[in-house]
């Protein structure tokens, strides 16, 4: 079956690999290096995409299935890598709940908004490891995941209370519990190397929480599998010890310093931000969407209080390592996750950042930091088809990236919103 996504202006997201661009940080050129294929058609058979066609050429429509696009912009699928998939909270749920939940709120991501691809960071029961599978076998519809399974903290650590978490102590116990994830089939270990905003009072960012023979021990044994470490941390010591131990990304760094900037170049780590953290609370909301969130996610006021006194430094660490060349990819934090990245997007954009750099966070560079780069993350011949529709134009407006007319996941059409928008 051949599928023709015709008459399209394309944004195929392609280019060099983050950190590789030689223009200056900060430059026009490097912001304004996006690019857009008028009247393009794209073909898919068998799940990839083998041409991809200017206006000049049109393309082979013999036995294929074409859906016009009316010069709507085509663009590969949006990622979040940093997704917990609960929401709403269920206190003292079961875990045949949860998972019913979690199945639900992927799959709302994929064909609601246009989230293709999700990296967890923290989840109960490997219910993670199981959603994927069941996608993977064609069982659920969902985006591609890449899971942690258990977030893994210590006794008096971070996200005790969110039932995500697992704790562990001493060095026999980490490994123990790093080595129970690999064995229920993780993708990667999430570690919990410090505190973080949304805690109880003995639970700050600015505290580190491993012993230096317990960091020692986790990133050993991860190395020794080859298994990459997804490391919370959100303090400049936390931040460097993961870099120096080989953390693959770094979640957070709410607060970092000069050093943190280097030891992420030249580790070429990853930076995930997530701004929502910090940014979303009743008295910094603008959009709709934001205040919408606010209201429904009703944080308490000393949790507001946390955000609010940290948010300043952790927009201007986000603007130094945008400028720096740190590599970077677009992950939430938030829930629920077919909210996630139109939220974290619009706060990228806020802080400084283009739509393009923004676009980029949340597609190429995404699925690179997810190993998939060769796969997925452009629309190019050869990759796999995850594409989405919009009818307006997101260069111009991150917000344009919500409600997608058209989801396509491994070259079939996950949901067709289109009748919505005449
Ligand atoms: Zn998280």
């Amino acid at each position: 079956m051949t599928l023709v996504l015709a008459n399209a202006r394309l944004i195929d997201c392609a280019g060099p690999p983050a950190g590789a661009s030689t223009a200056p940080p900060g430059t026009a050129t490097r912001a304004n290096a996006a690019r857009m294929i008028e009247g393009a058609s794209v073909t898919i058979e068998r799940g990839r995409i083998v041409e991809v066609l200017d206006g000049r050429r049109s393309p082979s429509a013999h036995g294929a299935e074409i859906i016009d696009l009316h010069g709507s912009y085509l663009l590969p699928g949006l990622w979040d890598v940093h997704v917990h998939l609960e929401w709403p909270r269920l206190p003292a749920a079961t875990v045949a709940q949860l998972t019913v939940q979690y199945a639900a709120n992927a799959r709302a991501a994929l064909v609601e908004s246009g989230t293709t691809g999700i990296r967890t960071a923290g989840t109960p029961h490997y219910i993670d490891v199981a959603l994927k599978r069941a996608i993977e076998a064609g069982r659920w519809e969902g985006p591609r995941m890449f899971t942690a399974g258990w977030f893994l903290t210590t006794t008096a650590g971070h996200a005790l209370g969110t039932g995500f978490a697992k704790t562990c102590d001493g060095p026999d116990g980490i490994v123990r519990e790093i080595r129970e994830g690999m064995q229920n089939g993780v993708d990667h270990v999430k570690l919990n190397l410090s505190g973080g905003i949304m805690g109880p009072a003995w639970d700050r960012h600015s505290h580190s929480f491993f012993l230096p023979e317990e960091l020692e021990a986790a990133f050993t044994i991860c190395r020794q599998r080859g298994y990459k470490v997804m490391a919370h941390a959100a303090n400049p010591e936390a931040v460097k010890a993961a870099l120096r131990q080989g953390a693959w990304t770094v979640e957070h760094g709410y607060v970092m310093d000069d050093e943190c900037l280097a030891l992420f170049r030249e580790r070429q780590a990853w930076y995930v931000p997530t701004l929502g953290i910090t940014h979303l609370t009743p008295g910094q909301a603008t959009t709709a969407a934001e205040k919408r969130w606010v209201t429904e996610r009703a944080l308490t006021p000393d949790l507001i209080k946390r955000a609010e006194d940290a948010v300043e430094e952790h927009r201007a660490w986000f603007q130094k390592a945008l400028r720096s060349g740190v590599k970077m990819a677009l992950g939430s934090d938030i829930r629920p996750v077919k909210d996630a990245v139109g939220l974290e997007m619009g706060l990228w954009v806020r802080d400084g950042a283009t739509p393009w750099e923004t676009l980029l966070a949340a597609t190429r560079h995404a699925a690179d930091l997810c190993g998939m780069a060769s796969e997925l993350g452009t629309v190019e011949v050869g990759k796999r088809a995850d594409l989405i529709v919009v009818r307006d134009n997101p260069l111009d407006d991150v917000e344009n990236l919500r409600g997608p007319e058209l989801v396509v996941k491994d070259g079939r059409v996950v949901a067709d919103h289109r009748r919505r928008h005449v």
